[in-house]
């Protein structure tokens, strides 16, 4: 079994990343994403990127379900309720104890910096308003840029693992650390998106739900689907792709595709 090879780098340039979108983009076109109709408004976004920590949506929804029947879907809300009974309400979405503490983090924040409003809260200049989102308990880079784009709009590009498997698998970045390879950080590839692309919230937004497509139903953690996938064009000549049902991961070498 082979290593990542030294293709993939760390913060390698990415300025094909446009095309990746274009190619998504007329292979699927948009995915309705947050916020929309049934999104419910920022708090609900925000609820919703703090539960979904570890778990599917569809738990997420029967959570934002239960909240919404008990009517404590509002900031003053969920600063009332006892937290005993949230993460009743919440248990759904697993790991209850712990996102009924966030989401009272969340909220005494709120009221603490922002005089409980989310409207002047995302207001605050975007690098300024992430800097507060990440000091607050539960609120990681992935929960905040959720957080700044769907909620907020604000131009920040949201990484999950699909992003960072299909990067990896590209060539683009080093997935983990390893002992020749420091691995790509969050931010690294947050900010490779970030230099290549036009700060544009709406582009970020689509940008990203495009790639979690591609992640659930072609670059599967085993036996993606090349042959059909949109992104095919772009792999390089020494990929990081596992070939059939393997334990572990493979490096194969694809002929030329572009
Ligand atoms: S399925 Fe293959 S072509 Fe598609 S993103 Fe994954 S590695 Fe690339």
């Amino acid at each position: 079994m082979a290593h990542p090879t030294a293709t993939a780098t760390s913060a390698a340039p990415a300025p094909e990343l446009r095309a990746y979108y274009d190619a998504l983009f007329a292979a699927f076109g948009p995915q309705h994403w947050w916020p929309s109709s049934k999104s419910g408004g920022p708090f609900e976004i925000i609820v919703g990127a703090i539960l979904t920590q570890s778990t599917a949506w569809t738990n997420v929804e029967k959570a934002i379900v239960n909240l919404r029947r008990a009517r404590v879907l509002t900031p003053r809300a969920i600063e009332r309720i006892p937290i005993a009974r949230l993460a009743r309400l919440i248990r759904p979405s697993g790991y209850f104890h712990q996102k009924a503490k966030k989401l009272k983090a969340f909220v005494r924040f709120l009221r603490d910096e922002h005089g409980g409003s989310l409207a002047r809260m995302f207001r605050t200049p975007t690098a300024e308003l992430r800097e507060q989102l990440l000091a607050v308990h539960g609120i990681g880079p992935e929960t905040a840029d959720s957080i700044m784009l769907y909620a907020g709009s604000h131009p920040v590009f949201v990484v999950d693992a699909y992003t960072r498997r299909i990067l990896f698998r590209h060539a683009l970045i080093a997935e983990k650390p390893t002992r020749s390879l420091p691995g790509s950080t969050y931010e690294e590839i947050r900010a490779l998106f970030e230099s290549a692309l036009p700060h544009d919230a709406q582009l970020f937004n689509e940008f990203h739900a495009l790639l979690v497509h591609t992640g659930k139903y072609f670059c599967r953690p085993r036996d993606p689907r090349c042959d059909s996938c949109p992104l095919r064009a772009f792999l390089p000549l020494v990929a990081h792709v596992p070939v059939g049902r393997v334990s572990g991961r493979i490096d194969v070498r694809l002929p030329a595709s572009k």
